[in-house]
Parts: C-alpha cells; structure tokens; sequence
C-alpha cells in the first residue's frame, strides 16, 4: 500500500526483478565511487545504483520509483568532472547509470551526416566508429574527458569548438522516458507512425518544441538522441597569436568579432590565458612555497609563458579547404588582421604541434577527442575542480572589465585566474578553473567563497551562468526572477507529481 513514505528496499527488489543479475548495486565501494566529485561541498553518496540496459528498464524503474516514491539520478557516462562528476545533487537518491549498458550507436546515416545514439556512447566510442567508417565524418568534441558522453553532455547544454559546437543545438529528435514512466518522442518523432523519417534530420516541425525541456532539468530521462555530423575537410590548418599583457583581452575580442560575424573564421575562437594553458602541463610551482594561500606571481607566469611558448593570452582558431595551399591565403589575410597593431605574435600550424596546449586546440578543432586537459586537474594538489562558466557579450572592453573582475576575486581567495574565453560571434562563455585543494578544509572553503563571489559579481552585471556544477544549483535558481521558478515548478508538477526525478536538480522542484 502507498504511504507515501519511500520504500527503498522494496523499489530495489522490484528494480534487481526487473533488471536482472548486476542490475542493482549497493556496494559500500560503489556508493562511494559514485558519490564522489571534484567540487568544494563534499562527495554526496547514493542509496544505490541500477543498471538499465534498455528504454523498457528506465520505464521499468521509474513506474517502481512512483510506487515507492524513491528518487532518482540519471547519469549516461558521468564524466562531468568539475560540476559533479557522476554525484547526484542530493545524498541518498538512486543513480540509475543509463552509460554502463545503454551505450550503443543505433545508427550512422552517412548521406545526411547524422548519428544517433544511446546515453553511453562516449566521444572516444563515436570517433572510433567514424575512422573504422573511413573517416568521411566529423563530430564535434569537447576538450574535456574523451568518456564523456555525446548524449549527457548536450542535456547540459555543453559545448565543442567546431562550426557544430552547439551540442544541444545539433541534437535532433529525443526518446524521453518521462518520471510517469511513459514515452516521448520529440519533434518528427510525435508522428503516430512507426517508421519517422524525419527524426532526426527535421528539428522544428509540428507543435511546440518540447527538446528544450530537457535540458538542464529534471523532467525526464532521455534514452535516444540524433546528433548531426560535419563532412571531414580534406584539410585542417590552425593559426595562433600570443599576446604579452592581460589587458590585451579587450584588443582580442573586438578583433575576433567580426571574423565570427562573417563567418570567415568557421570554429570559435578559443581566447586562453597562460595558467588554462601550461597549467595542464604540471604542478603550479609556487603551491607548496605558499601553502596554497596565495595566487600565483606574475614571475612565476611570465616563467610558465617563456617555457612553454604561450603568451598572457593566445588565440587559436582554424580554417578547413580542400586543401594546406587553398587555405594559406586564408591564413595570410587573418595574419595581417591580428598584424594591426604589432602586439600579437604569430604561431603557425607547424610551431602549435610541438607546443603540447595547443596541440589540444588543434584536435578540437579536428573533431579529435583528447586527454591533455585533464592535466589541470593536478595544477594544485588533492584534486579540487569547478567550472564557473559566465559569459560576455563580444565587445572588447566588457571582456576586459569581466577579466579584472574575475581575475582580482581569484586573487582575495589566494587562487589561481585560469580561464579560456571561447569566442562566437556575439557571445563568449568564459570557462573558469577554480583549482584547489580539496584535501584542504580552509582552501576547499575558499574555492567555495570564490565562485559564489564571482557569481554574484557577475549576476549584478547582467550576466548568468550557462551551466552549474552541482554544489550551486541552487544558489543559481534564487538568482532567477519569481516567475521563471514558479514556471519551473509548475511544469515539474505537471511531469513529476511525485517528484522521484532528481528532485532539486538545477534548482528545480514541484510546486
Ligand atoms: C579539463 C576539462 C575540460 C572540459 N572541457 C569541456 C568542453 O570543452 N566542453 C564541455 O561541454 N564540457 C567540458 N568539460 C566538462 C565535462 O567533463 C563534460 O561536459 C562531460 O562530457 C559531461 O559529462 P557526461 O558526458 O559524462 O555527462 P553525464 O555526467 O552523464 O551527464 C551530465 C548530467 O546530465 C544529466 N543527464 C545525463 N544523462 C541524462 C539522461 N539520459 N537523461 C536525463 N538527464 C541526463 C545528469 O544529471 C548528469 O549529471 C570539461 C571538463 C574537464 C575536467
């Protein structure tokens, strides 16, 4: 009978019935794995995991998950280092890990470039696939874990650096278990048929486009997604400029915009400081001399630029041709571009190759998935990592004014400005490091101290997030006008009356 208690032990019976042999885990080390994070609040252990291996199972859970009003956490690959990894937004919820046996490529139409896939197809799996196929196609990675996956990363509205950077806006076509355990079809999906051949090439057809509400939320489990692909140029040939001063920043974005307006530079630009740069390459060497209470010296940058050949700022972005020579006019016209007013130093193809940082923008801009980054996890010891990810508009002295801002908040922590600006057209996001100590109660404090500063700093200037790591949902959903919670509630009630989908997630509860 419903007491509208939960019940998990009897949920767990229903779900290890309906999932079968290693379908529920509850091992003390499971729980501890998939509690833990990168982030400065704490690990946040499960009550359990499941295991899915079909859109039947999701259903199968989450109609036990109503009958026994237990909550859930779905993760597809849960590679989501420095915003939660696989943690779910509250202790004691049930992770359902979609990734560990839903990770099949359904499909790869190669006339009109589309994939579609499971939760668990990672970008490394994807990339596989393509070369095995003969390497025609391209897909669009982050610089970020390779075992992430496709699926997870455009419900958290993430992002690459090719002209198909928009993770969320190349997906097309989604199967979404809703939490009342029955099935949505978006878009050409809605078609009462059962052959839709317009999935997942047409994104706005019929009715209201209900994608949207499924990204960063907790209204449903997605087990399907479309993913568009590029063509593979026959040629990829990067270009870099180093600047000298931090100010520069303000020089840089206006040179970038209308290169983007135009659209004759076809990847975003990628606007990286040395610290984003050649902290993936090592330990800060200044850490243990201060204790960790201190950023780093403008010495100790200056030293990191000159061993590694980077400049305060360096620019990157790249063209595609048929061709090395069709492309060098290219080259050459953005070279005078930047040449205007002598302070940027140019860094071909050729020179970026040895210069390990940016040999990570070149795979990214290449459809290539890389493991570089994942240095910048060890640039302060004890493995603390969160992502703070404002943005400004494109205007050269906004930026710049973000970047003193940012970087002086860094410095009252004792913490070290690591950010690249990834550039479009009339918007960069700013993708903040916050590293730290994590062993560290005081540091871990302090990196916590830090992003709610800088948020609420940036938030009085009009500017929000694009995405949160878990630790501040909350905090972020209190800095959105009545109205848009009270919208976010409403529709929660509407899906979930029983709340068992990641109640909390993203700030979001039933109201
Ligand atoms: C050094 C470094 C560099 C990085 N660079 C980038 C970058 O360039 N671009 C970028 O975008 N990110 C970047 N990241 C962030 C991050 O690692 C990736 O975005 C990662 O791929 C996302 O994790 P995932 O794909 O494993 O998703 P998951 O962890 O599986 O999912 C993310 C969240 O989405 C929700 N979710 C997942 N699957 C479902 C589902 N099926 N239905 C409903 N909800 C679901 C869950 O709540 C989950 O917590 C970087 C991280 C690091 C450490």
């Amino acid at each position: 009978m419903d007491s509208g208690q939960p019940n998990l032990e009897a949920f767990l019976a229903e779900a290890d019935k309906a999932l079968g042999s290693g379908g529920v885990n509850r091992s003390e080390e499971t729980l501890r794995r998939y509690g833990e994070n990168t982030l400065p609040g704490g690990d946040r252990l499960p009550a359990a995991v499941v295991y899915p291996g079909s859109t039947a199972d999701v259903q199968a859970i989450v109609r036990a998950a109503n009958v026994h009003r237990v909550p859930l956490y779905p993760i597809s690959t849960g590679n989501n280092i420095g915003l939660g990894s696989r943690s779910s937004n509250a202790t004691g919820q049930v992770v359902v890990d979609l990734g560990r046996r839903m990770n099949r490529i359904l499909e790869i139409d190669e006339t009109l470039a589309y994939a579609v896939v499971e939760p668990g197809v990672s970008y490394q799996a994807m990339y596989d696939e393509l070369v095995r196929r003969g390497n025609r196609l391209m897909l669009d990675v982050t610089s970020g874990p390779p075992q992430g996956g496709m699926l997870g990363n455009a419900l958290d509205k993430g992002a690459g650096y090719t002209p198909y950077f928009d993770h969320f806006g190349f997906a097309c076509g989604m199967e979404v278990v809703l939490p009342t355990g029955e099935i949505l079809r978006t878009g050409d999906g809605a078609l009462d048929s059962t052959d839709i051949s317009n999935w997942h090439t047409s994104k706005y057809s019929f009715g209201p486009i209900l994608d949207g509400l499924f990204a960063q939320s907790n209204y449903g489990i997605v087990t399907r997604m479309g993913i568009w692909l590029l063509p593979r140029p026959p040629a990829i040939r990067s270009f870099h400029f180093a600047y000298d001063n931090d100010d520069d920043l303000e020089e840089i974005i206006d040179l970038c915009r209308p290169l983007k307006l135009s659209n004759f530079v076809p990847t975003l630009f990628r606007v990286t400081n040395d610290l984003y740069l050649c902290g993936s390459e090592g330990e800060s060497a200044e850490y243990r001399t201060s204790a960790g209470r201190r950023s780093i010296s403008d010495e100790g940058r200056r030293a990191l630029r000159e061993k590694h050949g980077v400049g305060a700022w360096t620019v990157s972005g790249a063209f595609y041709g048929a061709s090395d020579a069709a492309i060098e006019p290219m080259i050459q016209r953005v070279r005078s571009h930047f040449g205007q007013s002598g302070k940027a130093r140019y860094i071909s193809h050729e020179e970026a190759t040895e210069i390990a940082p940016l040999q990570v923008a070149i795979n990214a801009f290449s459809g290539v998935p890389s493991l570089g980054e994942l240095g910048l996890l060890k640039w302060r010891p004890g493995g603390g990592n969160s992502w703070f990810l404002p943005g400004t508009p494109m205007v050269g002295k906004v930026a710049n004014d973000f970047q003193r801002l940012c970087r002086g908040i860094y410095e009252e922590h004792g913490l070290d400005y690591t950010v690249m600006n990834v550039c479009a057209a009339r918007f960069c996001r700013g993708l903040h490091v916050l590293s730290f100590n994590r062993e560290d109660e005081e540091e871990r404090e302090r990196a916590g101290s830090c992003y709610r500063k800088m948020a609420e700093e940036v938030a009085r200037r009009g500017v929000f997030v694009g995405r949160s790591p878990v630790d501040f949902q909350e905090f972020h959903m209190s800095q959105t006008i009545p109205s848009f919670r009270g919208a976010c509630a409403s529709i929660k009630q509407a899906l979930d009356p029983n709340g068992i989908l990641a109640p909390g997630r993203y700030g979001i509860h039933a109201g």
